[in-house]
């Protein structure tokens, strides 16, 4: 069997391990002769396994326990409409913070829900540059401040936590959540989308400080209100069980890898490889200031662009595969998750090295 370098932003390549041990316990789960898939999600082999995942992410995020954690459905588009039906009330205002094409699509979302204040925004700056917080226009009695942790598309993270009092925090960790050390305690909520660093797509996790739950508009559908999770233990309706399950063993192997901390320090190395490669050529280029400069997603062009598709020929060949940058925005786009090892940042950067040699 052969496993390429996936490159791909999502869904994104899961740990060989993970999928080796959901593929051993697929038809027979510990001996009870169903597969995962085949069982009531009110069993006490399934409550188990739901319950085992979300104690070992508390364990790896260290989440203190006045905050509950939702394995939810919708993928964290449905956040999007969620965030506000839950925690802007009519006639208050949400501030948002637009850095890129995701948190776009939050602003554009909550803005069909009540009064959206951009506290800040990074257009001017060609979206290459994070606004500092002095640069802000906050509202004081703000229901909520949002914002996007990691830019998935323009490769563009936060290496820092907006401080903004007693307004809450709602950060998208859709691709960087379980990538690096947070204090989950100087945020009001914290959701991403399963498909890169946790599990399958469909699951989006979401941890929520307990005071924010129990706030939903009369509007509000049972299935959208945060209580409704909260109340039934994520099992109001039938939840994503194989996708719960999957984000349970990736748990399991991220804490076996020394949990967050170990992670930063893969991280770290990867994406110090990958734009120590890039800033050392004339021929590969990347836009981002140096500080926003996101560890998990690497967009780079080639010099001249005629060249993209020998380039993504040339790596397609190699097993280095979906390299080619979101629709949006053209060029190249490594992501490189946590499941994707360091090996497979140096079989990329020997790539590109050769590609350089030859094409320059
Ligand atoms: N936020 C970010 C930062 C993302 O990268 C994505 C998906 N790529 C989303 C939200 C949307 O996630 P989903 O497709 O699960 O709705």
């Amino acid at each position: 069997m052969k496993r390429a370098h996936n490159f791909c932003a999502g869904p994104a390549a899961l740990p060989t391990a993970v999928l080796e041990r959901a593929q051993a316990e697929m038809l027979d789960w510990h001996g009870k002769g169903l597969s995962v898939m085949e069982m009531s999600h009110r069993s006490d082999e399934y409550v188990a396994i739901a319950e085992k995942a979300e104690q070992d992410l508390r364990e790896l995020m260290n989440v203190p326990n006045h905050y509950k954690v939702l394995f939810m459905q919708g993928g964290a588009s449905q956040q999007f409409a969620q965030i506000p039906l839950n925690l802007l009330p009519e006639g208050a205002t949400a501030d948002y913070v637009e850095t890129g094409i995701w948190s776009k699509k939050a602003i554009e979302e909550g803005r069909r829900f009540g009064n959206v204040n951009v506290a800040a925004s990074g257009k001017s700056l060609d979206y290459f540059a994070i606004p500092g917080q002095n640069d802000w226009q906050l509202t004081p009695d703000a229901a909520y401040l949002h914002y996007c942790s990691n830019e998935t598309i323009g490769g563009v993270q936060f290496d820092w936590v907006p401080e903004v009092g007693d307004v809450p925090v709602v950060v998208d960790m859709s691709s960087d959540i379980l990538s690096r050390p947070v204090d989950v305690s100087q945020f009001g909520m914290i959701y991403a989308g399963a498909q890169k660093n946790i599990g399958p797509s469909g699951l989006v996790v979401a941890i929520i400080r307990e005071d924010l739950i129990g706030r939903a508009r009369a509007i509000c559908p049972t299935m959208l209100d945060y209580k409704t999770a909260a109340d039934n233990g994520s099992m109001y309706n039938t939840p994503a069980t194989y996708s719960w399950y999957l984000a349970g063993l990736v748990f399991e192997w991220v804490k076996e890898q020394g949990g967050v901390e170990a992670m930063a320090r893969r991280n770290h190395a990867k994406q110090e490889l990958l734009y120590s490669t890039i800033d050392a050529s004339e021929f590969y280029s990347n836009p981002v200031s140096k500080n926003a400069r996101s560890w998990m997603n690497v967009p780079f062009r080639l010099a001249d662009e005629r060249l993209d598709k020998a380039f993504l020929a040339g790596a397609d060949a190699r097993g280095l595969l979906n390299l080619k940058g979101h629709r949006s925005v053209g060029g190249m786009r490594a992501s490189i998750y946590n499941a994707t090892g360091l090996d497979a940042v140096e079989a990329l950067v020997a790539y590109m090295a050769e590609f350089e040699k030859e094409h320059a």
